[in-house]
């Protein structure tokens, strides 16, 4: 590929990749008509926020020299990262083999094989998710042309949303006058909570910047992996590098149960089909607008849609626990704030 043609490859991906809506979901909350602000990232081309970071990866590569036509795209990782780079990494004709523990749904193992990526599966004896970067790196030392994205200390995953998850968001609530007061997100790699932050901290020196993590398994505020939860995408077994804590606001905790209602009161009262880390940042935003007030300007991200999901808790009753507050939750509607025009 001539620097011609990737340029042209990225420009045809470009309009498909963030760029996406701001809602503002109207709700009920303790007798009272509240609002919070979601970015509906599931719109997005595989259907995840983690299409705005391999995208920006893979040109940052090309822009420095450090991935070249042909080389193999190779990553460890179980869930959204792995379909991204599979669907960019191809359309950019590059070979993609992803290494994921073999427990992994067959739906994610289907979604990354359709794209035309190799899957590795590596099995618990193997070392399951410590093991499948092991063998990523032990791949790539074995050859040439290989390329490593390393999602969780690469730092053009956070500038991603420093140049562009960021700006919207700033620039979509500015167009109707408001200006957020806080904003939350689900640590995976912690690309997401540090490069929003970052932007709109340089906004607002003011505005409050909380990671969350699941209440069932808090290796943040811990330090080391504790406990089980069922919310794919955030909190894996290690603090990432990404993640500066020193930089941000205290680390919200949700429940995995209280995740799945809200997840599930999104789809059947607004249409909104978005996975379980959705329905936590929901939740979380709404315990930091309680702290702050319920006129606060909370936004937050829609991570992925559901489809991943079909074959776990997700499509099952969840009971409720008493400490719950979806079952406190009216959703009464949604408007959203249209895309911006920074790529027209
Ligand atoms: N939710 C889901 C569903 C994800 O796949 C991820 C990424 N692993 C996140 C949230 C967290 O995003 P980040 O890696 O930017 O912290």
């Amino acid at each position: 590929m001539t620097d011609i043609a990737s340029s042209a490859r990225f420009a045809g991906l470009a309009p498909m990749v963030g760029n996406t809506p701001l809602l503002k979901i109207a709700f009920e909350f303790r007798g009272r008509q509240r609002f919070l602000y979601a970015k509906s990232e599931q719109l997005s081309l595989t259907g995840s926020i983690k299409d705005r970071m391999a995208l920006h990866i893979l040109r940052e590569a090309y822009r420095d020299g450090r991935i070249h036509p042909g080389d193999t795209i190779a990553e460890a990782t179980s869930g959204n990262t792995g379909i991204s780079f599979a669907a960019i990494g191809r359309a950019l004709g590059h070979p993609v083999r992803i290494f994921m523990p073999d427990w992994m749904s067959s739906e994610r193992q289907g979604l990354i094989r359709s794209y035309g990526a190799e899957i590795v599966l590596v099995s618990a004896e193997q070392g399951g998710f410590l093991g499948s970067i092991r063998l990523s790196e032990e791949f790539a030392a074995s050859r040439t042309d290989v390329f490593l994205p390393c999602q969780f200390s690469n730092a053009a995953n956070a500038e991603a949303h420093e140049t562009t998850t960021g700006p919207e968001i700033w620039a979509q609530l500015e167009s109707a006058g408001i200006y957020p007061d806080a904003f939350v997100a689900g640590v995976g790699t912690g690309g997401t909570v540090m490069g929003v932050g970052r932007c709109l901290r340089a906004h607002n020196p003011a505005i409050r910047i909380h990671p969350v993590e699941p209440a069932e398994s808090p290796t943040i505020s811990t330090g080391h992996k504790v406990g089980k939860h069922r919310i794919q995408g955030i909190s894996d077994e290690f603090i990432p590098a990404i993640l500066d804590l020193s930089l941000v606001d205290p680390v919200i905790a949700v429940s995995d149960g209280d995740s799945i209602l809200m997840a599930q009161k999104l789809a059947s009262s607004l249409g909104l089909a978005v996975g379980i880390s959705s329905g936590c940042n929901f939740l979380a935003a709404l315990q930091v607008q309680e702290e702050l007030g319920p006129e606060a300007v909370v936004v937050t991200v829609f991570a992925d849609d559901n489809k991943k999901y079909l074959s776990t808790d997700l499509m099952h009753v969840e009971p409720v626990r008493s400490m719950y507050l979806t079952p406190e939750i009216t959703l009464t509607g949604m408007s959203a704030l249209p895309r911006v025009c920074s790529f027209c």
